[in-house]
């Protein structure tokens, strides 16, 4: 891998603030954007805009076919066997929140019981809590153990025959660790129990394969890998997306629509109510074809050294604390200084040019397992560098300087 060659491609990169160069470490918040992606956007408003589907125009076919593309890429690239199981939606809160109230319609009842983990982001969280109390279910907790990975080991004596549903993070944004999901994958289909995947922080740094995975459904969002914001992905298996009913009703999800009823549009559309972000969807394309180009693999091996080079150079400095399991991490740096607040040590590193992210990162019930209301958070891509990582610990050691650490 070329870092030098790939840098070149985002243009974010090389801008200056206060003429200093901006060093861009919240890439678990968001990534940045490739040329590719910007100029596929750009083309698309400047000389192609038009509503898609429904149009009896140039501009309209075109941008349905380039929408339907979009949609290909995404199957090829996490390996779904159908076009069909790709709904487009605008993020991976959107996506799972279309799931939990469309699979809660269906298959939620009382008494039900749904399984998530105490490792996610609110978004794998509230949802579910959302659907419990409408339907009056009750929502488990895989936990996490003592040394700060969940305790996969648990969800066996957590199913019972009224666990509907298991969801779970690939990777943890708070702490950048991976779960073994298809371990989860296992445990829960040996009890006929379908699982869904958040892969928002495992889609851009490993290979994905939904496949391989045999998991139900698996949601991500377009911003968290080079692509727009706005758009996302729900992915489902077939058999499960065509026994759920519509999230949200509008245009385009129906087949025939009376003033006494409605017939529902086949997949993928049923789920695709409105006019869809196609802009989002072709960027988000666009960025699969760079992340092709570059090669998934090739991003995993170059991102785990890195890691590992920051990891190891946040473990000589016994002032921090470094937040999940010593091992199984990849990405996310998730630190407390012992002395200095979180929140001062982002204020002083931006000063600097760097942008880390602190704060609950949506995580509260991971925060409170781990005893701390926030944490310092550095999280890499594929175009971060050695010299990059090296400048964010001196900038540490200077801020300890400067707190009188
Ligand atoms: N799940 C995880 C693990 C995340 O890291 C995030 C974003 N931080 C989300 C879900 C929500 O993603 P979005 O805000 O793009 O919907």
């Amino acid at each position: 891998m070329d870092i030098n060659k790939i840098r070149e491609q985002f243009p974010i990169l090389s801008i200056k603030i206060d003429g200093k160069s901006y060093y861009y470490f919240d890439n678990a918040a968001t990534t940045q954007k490739p040329q590719k992606v910007i100029d596929t956007v750009n083309e698309i408003y400047s000389l192609q805009n038009s509503n898609i589907h429904r149009g009896a125009h140039y501009l309209s076919n075109l941008l349905t076919d380039r929408f339907e593309q979009a949609r290909i890429k995404v199957q090829h690239f996490i390996n779904a066997e159908h076009r069909e199981e790709i709904i487009f939606t605008y993020g991976t809160t959107s996506s799972i929140n279309l799931l939990s109230y469309s699979f809660g319609e269906a298959f939620v009842g009382e008494g039900d019981e749904v399984i998530t983990t105490e490792l996610e982001h609110h978004s794998n969280i509230v949802p579910w809590q959302i659907l419990c109390e409408r339907k009056k279910a009750k929502l488990k907790y895989i936990p996490l153990a003592k040394d700060g990975a969940l305790d996969i080991d648990r969800l066996e004596s957590l199913i019972t025959p009224k666990t509907k549903l298991v969801t779970i993070a690939q990777v943890a944004n708070s702490t950048g660790s991976v779960n073994d999901v298809k371990k989860v994958v296992k445990i829960a289909h040996s009890h006929n129990i379908p699982v869904l995947i958040d892969a928002a922080q495992s889609i851009q740094h490993m290979k994905v394969d939904v496949q391989e995975l045999d998991c139900d459904f698996l949601a991500f969002s377009g911003h968290k890998i080079y692509g727009p914001t706005g758009i996302g992905v729900l992915y489902g298996k077939k058999e499960w997306l065509e026994k759920l009913p519509p999230f949200m009703g509008g245009g385009e999800m129906i087949d025939r629509v009376t003033m006494e009823r409605t017939t529902y549009n086949c997949l993928p559309f049923k789920f695709e109510a409105g006019t869809p972000n196609y802009v989002g969807a072709i960027g988000l394309g666009a960025a699969i074809d760079f992340v092709n180009e570059v090669g998934i693999e090739e991003i995993a091996s170059y991102e785990k050294s890195l890691y590992d080079y920051a990891l190891q150079k946040a473990e000589e400095n016994t002032n921090l604390l470094i937040i999940g399991p010593e091992t199984g991490k990849i990405s996310v740096l998730s630190f407390v200084h012992k002395s200095i607040p979180s929140g001062d040590l982002g204020f002083f590193l931006d000063k600097w040019g760097i942008a880390i992210r602190t704060g609950n990162h949506c995580a509260q019930p991971a925060m409170d397992f781990f005893g701390v209301p926030g944490t310092a958070r550095l999280s890499i891509a594929m175009y971060n560098t050695r010299e990059e990582v090296d400048y964010f610990f001196e900038k540490l050691k200077e801020a300890e300087l400067f707190f009188g650490v």
